[in-house]
């Protein structure tokens, strides 16, 4: 039985966003001017319970770009092509590095720390580009049959000038395929990456498209199954050890949920049995997470008690 949200949860959320405007530590993004340009002021919170119902405030039907959010998307289908083989090529441990590291990359011969960073997406969209003639449209359709938003689409500015400023994405691509982990043409698979960290989506979509990951891998609102069960734990694991980039452990102490952020701002967090929270406000601490994204979410979570541990 789907755990139902608390009748003031609207006024809860208002609360948790009036007192996240008020910070103004962090940083906007400033590697490519797409990201630059989005107003810090934005700010949004969404909550979408299983029992269908979706509670916003703020910003939370204005597209930002996912970015990182988006490795849960490749990770789903290249897990559904490629069943237990993707572990051989990619590992599930959390990396204690940088997302966008190289040097543990050179040590463990090519073979990712985990498909949460730069490099394990990467690797996971060489998979996409090698089995799907059309990698692009695959990732795109399941994208809009989850949100439930036929318009979903990559920014093409976005996708454009994140190849222009990749030389590091591309660093991790070549060495990989100097060990053998790359299969299809480099420039191929970066394309992939770059247009799926280019996603625009709003923090309702977001909340709406993760919600099978609290619910044993099938979406609330269509009855689909649209990963196994055993599979959405497996998400949500590797969410709770490097979703939160080298935030991870602070993470899991302190609000105690399966999450992933991206540089855009955003941050969605899994509540197994309950529902999806998701949040966005532009301005990123130190390690790359939305200040104020981090906020909102520990806030409602505490106040509501929903760590898993
Ligand atoms: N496009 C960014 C990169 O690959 C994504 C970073 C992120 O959101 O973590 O560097």
């Amino acid at each position: 039985q789907p755990i139902h949200a608390p009748d003031n949860l609207k006024s809860l959320l208002q609360e948790i966003l009036q007192q996240a405007r008020e910070i103004t530590d962090g940083k906007v993004a400033d590697y490519i001017p797409a990201l630059a340009e989005v107003s810090p002021e934005c700010c949004a919170l969404t909550v979408a319970t299983l029992d269908g119902k979706v509670t916003s405030v703020g910003d939370a039907h204005q597209p930002f770009s996912i970015q990182s959010i988006s490795k849960i998307f490749g990770l789903m289908l290249a897990m559904e092509r490629m069943g237990d083989a993707l572990w051989q090529r990619v590992q599930m441990e959390p990396s204690g590095q940088p997302f966008n590291s190289i040097v543990q990359l050179e040590w463990e011969r090519g073979i990712p720390r985990n498909p949460m960073i730069n490099a394990g997406a990467i690797l996971v969209s060489d998979v996409l580009v090698s089995h799907y003639s059309a990698s692009k449209s695959a990732v795109r359709s399941m994208v809009r049959g989850l949100c439930n938003r036929d318009t979903v689409t990559a920014d093409p500015r976005v996708h454009e000038s994140e190849k222009n400023h990749g030389a590091r994405n591309a660093a991790l691509a070549y060495l990989m395929k100097s060990f053998g982990n790359i299969e299809a043409d480099v420039e191929e698979v970066l394309d992939h990456y770059f247009w799926q960290c280019a996603l625009s989506m709003s923090t309702e979509d977001l909340a709406r498209s993760f919600a099978f990951l609290a619910n044993r891998g099938k979406c609330p609102r269509s009855g689909q199954q649209i990963t196994s069960h055993r599979d959405a734990q497996r998400i949500n694991a590797l969410l709770s050890t490097s979703g939160m980039y080298d935030q991870s452990g602070q993470f899991a102490f302190t609000v105690g949920l399966p999450a992933k952020s991206g540089v855009g701002g955003g941050i969605v967090a899994i509540v197994p049995d309950y529902g999806v929270i998701a949040a966005w406000s532009p301005p990123l601490n130190a390690y790359g997470n939305s200040a104020r994204s981090m906020a909102m979410i520990r806030s409602l979570a505490n106040q509501l008690g929903l760590s898993v541990y």
